[in-house]
């Protein structure tokens, strides 16, 4: 079950994750090409080994242990971790078109900073 970024790295993005991931598979990182046009980082679930050091290291608790444990609020994200393929210049595209309907679908998470979004996932 690989670990979900979802939507309070929106706005936050700060790439603490991406330090602490023994298996690089937290992208795009600051060094790839899609890092500014993404809105959030993205969890590739074929790499992902369960490990769990990603979510302390997250300021904003923007990661749940998997799909199941990503609350309903969230579930559409789940996608666009699938999504997004560093490398691949057009899946961050798809990505993101996935986060902009997320966050046209969530107008009251968005108005939310995103240190305290989390709170507000309900599940
Ligand atoms: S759970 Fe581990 S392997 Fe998976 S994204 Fe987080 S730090 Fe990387
Ligand atoms: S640590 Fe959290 S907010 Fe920062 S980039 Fe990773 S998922 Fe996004």
């Amino acid at each position: 079950m690989p670990f979900i970024i979802t939507d309070p790295c929106i706005g936050t993005k700060d790439t603490a994750c991406v330090d602490v991931c023994p298996v690089d598979c937290i992208h795009p990182r600051k060094d790839e090409v899609e890092f500014d046009q993404a809105s959030m980082l993205f969890i590739h679930p074929d790499e992902c080994i369960d490990c769990g050091a990603c979510v302390p290291a997250c300021p904003v608790a923007a990661i749940y242990d998997s799909a199941e444990a990503t609350p309903a609020s969230q579930k559409s994200l789940v996608e666009a971790n699938k999504v997004f393929r560093a490398g691949e210049v057009e899946t961050v595209t798809r990505a993101e078109a996935i986060v902009a309907a997320h966050v046209t679908a969530h107008p009251e998470l968005m108005a939310i900073a995103p240190a305290d979004r989390a709170a507000a996932h309900g599940k």
